[in-house]
């Protein structure tokens, strides 16, 4: 029987929260075509991390173990991924949509004469296996101007990478699942590269995307001189600061506070957007956040469209307010 296989990343020892995402994905497509789901780590099985997997049972987690696989490298991630799809048979592969995934899961496509669907944002139109219905992949195009749908053809597993904050990690439920090592067959001389010390950002860049709450301030804001307004209703909210583009265009922040297309993704529990009028290239880099509050004095600002709580009104008025009202709440 076919399946969905998932591959998740860790870093520092744990599973990121964008492979809890693509785990969701998984979940969401196995169920629509009733397949059963298995997921996919490097590791060897005696480590602790795997005792952290907690989403909808799978019906296998896969140890992959090689000394080879130690340090990243596309050749050996290629060849064990290869193997272990080899071994599984699935006929979906879901990545999440990672730098190093976006290295080496093309290349890991080709091997079975496949392409990557990349940057995943849907998964629609779904039916069991044996009905005509067969899911769709949804990725934008055109910084988020068009959603464009795709499926596969011609045999072999179907593999897409899925974009951050798309699906929901926290859908998923404990349970039971078998723990199998995979022990791949490697030698030395397949991989090509040298691995170099993993990339540090620099110690003042933000990290948007493990935040859980953040406040954005667009150009409703107005000047710089205003900002102290909604750095203190983050203070109060023990949230981060993110902006929008033009706020970091102008030097007001730092372009590492950017959500948004060409700024980070994010995915917080809370987005409370102050003065952002919601424009496409703006919304692709926070819509996938749990919940979103949003603060404009139109009423017809797009970023309503997407908010579950909206104030209508005068941010000058309502931010302090606000944080009057946490901190009082705190006190
Ligand atoms: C290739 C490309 C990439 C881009 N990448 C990004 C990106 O990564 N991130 C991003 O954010 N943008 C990006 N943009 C820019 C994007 O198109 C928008 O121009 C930008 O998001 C608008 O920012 P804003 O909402 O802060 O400003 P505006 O669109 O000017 O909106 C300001 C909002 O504040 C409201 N407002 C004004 N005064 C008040 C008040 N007193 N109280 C309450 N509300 C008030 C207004 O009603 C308005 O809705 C990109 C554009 C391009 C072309």
């Amino acid at each position: 029987m076919s399946s969905v296989l998932v591959f998740l990343e860790a870093k520092n020892n744990e599973i990121t929260r964008i492979s809890w995402e693509a785990m969701a994905a998984g979940h969401a497509l196995a169920e629509g075509l009733s397949l059963p789901i298995d997921i996919a780590l490097i590791g060897s099985a005696g480590n602790p991390i795997f005792e952290t997997i907690h989403g909808k049972p799978p019906r296998t987690v896969y140890a992959i173990d090689h000394k080879l696989l130690h340090a990243y490298t596309a050749d050996g991630y290629t060849a064990a991924y290869a193997q272990l799809i080899e071994h599984v048979k699935p006929a979906y592969v879901v990545l999440p949509h990672t730098y190093q995934a976006r290295d080496f899961a093309p290349r890991l496509a080709t091997r079975f004469h496949q392409v990557l669907i990349s940057d995943v944002t849907g998964i629609q139109a779904m039916g069991g296996m044996d009905s005509t219905v067969w899911p769709t992949f949804v990725r934008q195009l055109l910084q988020g101007k068009l959603n464009a749908e795709y499926h596969q053809t011609g045999k072999g597993p179907c593999f897409l990478s899925v974009q951050a904050g798309a699906f929901r990690a926290d859908e998923a439920v404990k349970g039971e699942t078998v723990l199998e090592p995979f022990l791949p067959k490697l030698e030395s001389a397949e991989i090509r590269t040298q691995p170099g010390e993993p990339f540090r950002a620099s110690a003042q860049t933000v990290d948007l995307g493990s935040a859980t709450i953040l406040v954005s301030v667009g150009r409703g804001i107005k000047e710089q001189a205003n900002l102290p307004i909604v750095e203190e209703l983050a203070k109060a909210l023990g949230a981060e600061l993110a902006a929008s583009r033009p706020i970091c265009d102008n030097g007001w922040l730092p372009m590492d506070r950017q959500v948004g297309s060409s700024g980070q993704t994010v995915a917080p529990k809370v987005y409370l957007a102050v003065g952002i009028s919601g424009a496409i290239q703006h919304l692709v880099g926070m819509k996938g956040s749990q919940c979103i509050v949003a603060i404009n004095k139109d009423e017809n600002a797009p970023i309503f469209e997407v908010a579950d709580y909206g104030i209508v009104g005068d941010l000058f008025e309502i931010v302090p307010a606000l944080t009057a009202a946490v901190q009082k709440a705190k006190a």
